[in-house]
């Protein structure tokens, strides 16, 4: 941590311990000890957890398989609706719960909300605009609309806010925004915790014979915790929840890429008549800073030798582009500002739901009794598709809804449903959804559809 001794001594002089360097240090671990015996509540005699869980190691039988013992896990928190996965799609579900008076929890894997938004560095806000009768429309409206506003109020927040056109944010003011978002809900967060099993009731459903989920499970640095839920929302984007709680499911492979971001654009300076080099992404509301998308191979996303091989193999590809940008001539002071922590899985496992998504009804125009949301195209050329309920309603399991990026949808919708202005208004349905299952103590699939309706419109949200 310090540069030299005599550096550290400086700095203890400047808080006023002089060189009494051994007794500060002494003391300051002593009460750094205290507060790691606080946290896990240990026994100091036993050195055993006094929190409910118990250290219980899987164990390697001599017929090489490896057994994980039954024990009882500690209760992390009890919630209205627990929403799984803060990107843009759970973000917006956590937010409309919360404005609906009910308690959120919301679960993060990583430390920071916006998901592929921020972490996967995707800047461009495509498909909320659509063609209707000639005329743009803007579809996708309420919370997301919101978030576009607001960033917009912060400086470097967003670009090209302009009627017909998708604009591009800036992943820094748009996780800010988001802590405050989430801050001012009054919602529970709970960062830096994977989940990793969804909780069932001991019965099914009495009604469907459907399982139900009741919770999930986070592994933290604390080991597995239990969240109990009346009503989960699934965001992971991978469909996580749905996945350990078995719900009927489509694996897909598509194009896993990662993001960059390149600096120092506004200094270059090609003699004239330079072909400008590949590689040079797009504008960000930052000046010379450019984002620069990627496609990538289509394999399993939820594979994490393939996650790994790629994120190896993309990291050699982007700094080689970045030296065929250097070597261009006026180019040579661009670098390579950061890579993407998180790589860019664009999708993974798609829920068979009540409903599904299909090119010919989107082309048709078909119109849904339970329409929730409309969601737009890339271009903002083609009308707008209903998203029913449906969608986001698993077949085989209760309490439990999907928004986002894994919807229920064929390829080339998922396609569409995937931009995050689309998974901002399928969060938000589903978040309203869930408060009021909640509230009028019915599940997820007894919802009354017309109560969602009028509370997603008096939450701004477009229904056509
Ligand atoms: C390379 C790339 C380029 C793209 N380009 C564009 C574009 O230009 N414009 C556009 O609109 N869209 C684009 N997209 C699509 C868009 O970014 C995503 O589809 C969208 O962010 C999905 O939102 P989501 O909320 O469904 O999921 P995600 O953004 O994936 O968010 C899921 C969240 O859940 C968390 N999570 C996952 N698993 C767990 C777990 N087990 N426990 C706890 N937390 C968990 C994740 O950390 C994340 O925060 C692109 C996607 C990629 C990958």
């Amino acid at each position: 941590m310090f540069q030299s001794e005599v550096t550290r001594r400086e700095w203890l002089k400047s808080l006023g311990l002089g060189v009494g360097a051994a007794a500060f240090t002494s003391v300051g671990l002593t009460n750094r000890e205290a507060q790691a015996d606080f946290v896990h509540k240990t026994d100091k005699t036993t050195g055993k957890l006094l929190d409910g869980s118990q250290a219980a190691p899987c164990t390697l039988q001599v017929d090489g398989s490896i057994v994980r013992p039954s024990v009882s896990l500690p209760k992390i928190s009890e919630t209205d609706v627990l929403v799984v996965g803060a990107g843009p799609a759970g973000c917006c579900a956590a937010i409309a719960a919360a404005r609906l008076g009910v308690k959120v929890t919301l679960v993060e894997r990583y430390g920071h909300f916006g998901g592929l938004a921020t972490g996967g560095l995707v800047l461009h806000v495509l498909g909320h605009w659509t063609k209707q009768d000639g005329k743009s429309v803007q579809v996708v409206q309420g919370i997301g609309e919101e978030m576009m506003q607001r960033l917009e109020a912060m400086p470097y927040g967003i670009i090209n806010r302009e009627f017909a056109r998708n604009p591009t944010l800036d992943a820094e003011a748009y996780k800010y925004l988001l802590v405050e978002m989430v801050t001012e809900a009054n919602i529970e967060v709970l960062l830096h915790s994977w989940c990793c099993d969804a909780i069932m009731a001991d019965a099914p459903d009495p009604k469907t014979g459907n399982p139900i989920v009741r919770g999930a499970v986070v592994q933290t640095k604390l080991g597995p915790q239990a969240i109990i839920a009346r009503q989960v929302v699934d965001t992971t984007g991978d469909g996580d929840v749905f996945y350990a709680a078995g719900a009927i499911h489509t694996q897909r492979e598509y194009d896993i890429g990662l993001v960059s971001r390149i600096a120092n654009l506004d200094r270059v300076n090609p003699p004239a008549g330079t072909k400008p080099p590949r590689y040079l992404g797009d504008a960000s509301p930052v000046p010379g800073v450019r984002w620069v998308n990627m496609a990538g191979p289509s394999l399993d996303g939820c594979d994490v030798r393939v996650l790994s091989e790629l994120e190896l193999k993309h990291r050699k590809q982007i700094w080689k582009q970045v030296e065929e940008v250097r070597s261009t001539p006026g180019y040579e002071n661009v670098y390579l500002m950061e890579t993407a922590p998180q790589i860019g899985v664009r999708i993974t496992r798609v829920i068979e739901g009540v409903e599904t998504l299909t090119l010919e009804n989107a082309r048709a125009g078909k119109e849904y009794d339970d329409c929730v949301a409309i969601g737009g195209a890339w271009s903002g050329d083609h009308i707008g598709w209903q998203i029913p309920y449906g969608a986001l309603l698993p077949k085989n399991i209760e309490n439990l809804v999907t928004a986002g990026r894994s919807i229920s949808a064929e390829p080339f919708m998922s396609d569409l449903v995937r931009v995050y202005p689309n998974c901002w208004a399928s969060g938000h349905a589903a978040g309203v959804a869930a408060a009021l299952a909640v509230k009028s103590d019915v599940t997820a699939r007894d919802v009354d559809i017309p109560e969602v309706r009028k509370n997603l419109l008096a939450q701004k949200a477009y229904l056509g």
